[in-house]
């Protein structure tokens, strides 16, 4: 069958199912016909590749020339992107087909997807239940079969744990692994890109598109990108595997502890050895976080006023009005609260007592990382402490919310590559394991994912 035809199949779907899950904001029919159209006919010339006709979906966080690019925000409702992120670009030179944009927590703050302007997404598996936050538009429209695969971004578990509650493969690269230009920036220096999928063997394939160096990117890293493809099929023989105490913790669900354990045994059984290590700063990755984070974004968010682009509030008075009107009106709660945290602990009297303290923590759990790994290959453990939750069920405390990131968060603090895989069910809820590695060994981890799938 031809590119068009398979796209022409997944808008079908799209139109007719995506009103139970919410997991589009826009979809973009006339821009997938086209780019499917351009894939067929370079098929028939002989020039096309892995990726050429293949149906995408890009978290509506990445900039899409000529498409509303919202970060899931009224302040952004009518934003056009006038260029396309990297990452965007460079599948577009690899042939995908864009179906759309994908729902998300408001500029990617938050566990659930509740916080989007857009309204929630739910779980394909329980739709009274949250596909998990921020990515979990992405999360969801794959789960939902509306589209093979996505883009999505981590700053603190949005790629890893709405693919643990949707049941599939996600993989947050090193910092600096794929480049941040054209994505809204939520705190940049924990913020990366990254594949969702149902597979490692789909997600090495995105690798392979999105990872690189990009001059527009000072962050990104000058680092050759290896064809992530070709070492899935490793044996693991003599594969020193790290179980950290920290996460197997009272937090943890019993039945998805379990599961992990049970996957860990599978692990030994293709010659892996495990390891019992401590990563004792765990718990204060999400003090730390929570206001490195913040801070970060109270930054970045300054530069939506009404003036450059986006929401602008009606009939302002003066100057100051439509600052303050725009902001009020433009951002939701969730995102004031993070702006208001973030603008605190960095005010003058407090920076020393909080956003420095912050840094050190960072510091240590980055220290602990470094030296565990360098005892052990990966680490395993829980992708989150609990399956996923019913709307509305953490909504009320924040900090809730914010305890769920705790076997995520402290990744993103040290710049670390994660995984989360699929690893059973309990109560017909997907689990997933985490799998971590020392900077840039996406290959390994890609490889260890392969291997259990
Ligand atoms: N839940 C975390 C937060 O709200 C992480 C979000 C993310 O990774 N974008 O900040």
């Amino acid at each position: 069958f031809s590119s068009v035809e398979l796209t022409q199949a997944y808008l079908e779907r799209i139109k007719n199912e995506d009103s139970k899950y919410n997991s589009f904001i826009t979809v973009t029919e006339e821009l997938a016909l086209q780019q499917a159209t351009a894939a067929d006919t370079s098929r028939a010339a002989g020039n096309a590749t892995a990726m050429t006709g293949l149906p995408i979906a890009h978290k509506d966080i990445f900039c899409t020339e000529g498409v509303r690019t919202s970060a899931g925000s009224k302040m952004l409702d009518n934003f056009i992107s006038p260029y396309d992120a990297t990452v965007v670009r460079k599948f577009n030179a690899a042939g995908t087909v864009t179906l759309g944009k994908t729902n998300m927590d408001e500029f990617a703050m938050g566990s659930s997807n509740e916080s989007s302007f857009y309204g929630p997404t739910r779980n394909p598996w329980d739709t009274d239940r949250v596909p998990g936050g921020s990515s979990g538009g992405s999360a969801a429209a794959i789960a939902a079969g509306l589209t093979p695969a996505a883009t999505g971004t981590d700053t603190g578990g949005s790629i890893r744990q709405p693919a643990a509650f949707c049941n599939l493969t996600g993989l947050k690269p090193t910092y600096g692994r794929v480049s941040r230009y054209g994505m809204i920036a939520y705190a940049s220096s924990l913020d990366q890109g990254g594949p969702m999928a149902h597979t490692a063997e789909d997600a090495a394939m995105m690798m392979n598109v999105m990872a690189g160096t990009d001059p527009l990117d000072s962050t990104s890293a000058e680092r050759n990108v290896p064809d992530y493809t070709a070492n899935l099929d490793a044996p693991l023989t003599g594969l020193k595997i790290g179980l950290p105490k920290e996460f197997f913790s009272a937090r943890l669900d019993p039945a998805m502890a379990t599961l992990i354990q049970t996957a860990v045994k599978e692990y030994e059984a293709l010659g892996a050895t495990i390891k019992e290590v401590s990563l004792p700063n765990t718990a204060l990755s999400v003090p730390a976080y929570y206001i490195i984070a913040p801070a970060e974004a109270s930054s970045n968010l300054s530069r939506f006023d009404g003036v450059r682009y986006g929401y602008r509030c009606e009939d302002p008075k003066d100057l100051e009005d439509m600052y303050k009107r725009t902001r009020g009106e433009g951002f939701g709660s969730e995102v004031k609260r993070r702006i208001m945290v973030g603008t605190y602990a960095l005010s003058e009297g407090f920076y020393d007592a909080y956003y420095k303290k912050a840094q050190q923590i960072r510091r240590l759990i980055q220290q602990d990382f470094i030296r565990v790994l360098s005892e052990v290959d990966v680490i395993m453990g829980p992708t989150t402490p609990t399956p996923a939750f019913k709307l509305g069920e953490k909504t009320s405390d924040p900090v809730d919310m914010y305890m769920e990131d705790i076997f995520t968060l402290s990744l993103n603090l040290a710049g670390l590559p994660g995984m989360s895989i699929p690893c059973g069910m309990t109560n017909g809820l997907p689990v997933g394991l985490q799998i971590i590695g020392n900077y840039f060994a996406e290959e390994k981890l890609l490889n260890v994912a392969h291997k259990f799938q």
